[in-house]
């Protein structure tokens, strides 16, 4: 029961990763307040997960729904101690030689500029709670071409120096702010940027499932609930001397396998 008294805002999770974290922060005694832009599915998740779960609809490229979204938490729980900035997609998959701005725009919206104005709208609460944790969801595309779409990277990529500067500013209030960069993880994320309907999104994430699995030296595709348990670490008190910082999820895929060639 690591939560227990404590109330966190998980975004983006009626799926995959977030949905993973809601049910394990649920578990460990915490009030959960979640905002996903998939109204059906959060509404279906009320009555299915008790009362200790609360869901707002939030489309995290409008400030105003972020800020709506944290106002809620804190009146309807007293305050907020933890955010989980997890909402996210994959993003426009053109090259840097044929995207468009209003694409880069709205990668930059959905999985840069939502970060910064969750925690934007959220720090206050934390704030007048005596301090907190932030948790925000990067990539291991942060770090290396090639294991994602350009403007999804540099977005990414945004979000671990955004972790570093608000951390510096927020430490004053005892608020922490750290980074995960999952490698890959078996969720709807990569299905959905194609377009694939419930089959082939079973059949995509076998197949890359299976070459993630290959290339890294654990050699298993990752689950929602490795990401979750990092993401809780860093929410809790064993985490309190670290702020600032990423953590890796990847099996190791950035480390390589030895003898791969
Ligand atoms: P997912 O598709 O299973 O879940 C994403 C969730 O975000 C969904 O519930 C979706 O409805 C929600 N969402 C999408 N757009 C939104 C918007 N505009 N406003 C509010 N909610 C929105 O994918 P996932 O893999 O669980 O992704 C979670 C996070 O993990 C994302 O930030 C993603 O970039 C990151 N990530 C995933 C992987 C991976 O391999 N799955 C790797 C690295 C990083």
């Amino acid at each position: 029961m690591r939560f227990k008294g404590k109330t966190a805002v998980i975004t983006g999770g009626s799926s995959g990763i977030g949905r993973a974290s809601v049910e394990l922060f649920l578990r460990e005694g915490a009030t959960v307040v979640m905002g996903d832009i998939d109204e059906a599915e959060g509404i279906a998740m009320m009555s299915a997960l008790g009362d200790a779960f609360l869901f707002q609809k939030c489309d995290v490229t409008q400030e105003s729904e972020i800020k709506a979204l944290m106002d809620y938490a804190a009146e309807k729980t007293g305050g907020i101690d933890i955010l989980f900035n997890n909402a996210g997609a994959g993003g426009p998959r053109d090259a840097i030689d044929e995207i468009s701005g209003d694409d880069w725009d709205f990668a930059m919206a959905l999985l840069l500029k939502s970060v910064a104005m969750g925690i934007r709208h959220a720090a206050p609460h934390l704030k007048q709670r005596g301090g907190g944790a932030i948790v925000n969801t990067a990539s291991i595309c942060a770090f290396q071409a090639g294991y994602g779409p350009i403007a999804y990277s540099t977005a990414k990529a945004g979000v671990l120096h955004l972790t570093k500067v608000a951390a510096a500013e927020l430490a004053q209030y005892k608020i922490r702010v750290n980074a995960i960069c999952p490698g890959f993880i078996q969720t709807n994320i990569f299905a959905a940027s194609l377009g694939a309907n419930k089959e082939e999104a079973r059949q995509i994430n076998s197949v890359l499932g299976q070459a993630a699995a290959n290339a890294q030296p654990v050699a298993r595709p990752g689950v929602p609930s490795d990401i979750a348990e990092a993401a809780a670490y860093l929410a809790s008190e064993a985490a309190g001397f670290v702020t600032g910082t990423h953590l890796l999820v990847d099996g190791g895929m950035l480390v390589g396998t030895p003898g791969s060639w």
